[in-house]
């Protein structure tokens, strides 16, 4: 399947990147020197997609390369972790209160 020869390509180089992300020696965020940083995604790629036609596009964003990767240390990794966690249930709640008023228009027609 020619997903997975994609992919696996992919992974050879984000193994690479991952590698001199993860050993690079400090904190992208608080500079604290640490010995292995937490490999985080500069933006967030979401998770795993159902539809396999995303999957190709998901995988391009998980597989990137190393300038799109940033190392952290626990504490600002789990802060950022929070943080967009955060931003992602406010855009749901958004994403609910409008998908709701236009449920309710339909019902009153
Ligand atoms: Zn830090």
């Amino acid at each position: 399947m020619k997903l997975c020869q994609q992919a696996r390509r992919y992974w050879r180089y984000y193994s690479i990147a991952y590698k001199k992300v993860k050993y690079q020696g400090s904190c992208d965020e608080c500079s604290v020197e640490i010995d292995e940083c937490e490999v985080d995604h500069r933006t967030p790629i979401g998770t795993q997609p159902r539809d396999i036609k995303d999957f190709g596009k998901w995988l391009v964003k998980l597989f990137c390369p190393a300038s799109k990767l940033q190392g952290l240390c626990k504490t600002c990794h789990s802060a950022k972790t929070k943080r967009e966690r955060k931003e992602r249930n406010a855009k749901r709640g958004k994403d609910n209160a409008s998908r709701s008023r236009r449920a309710r228009k339909k019902t009153t027609k």
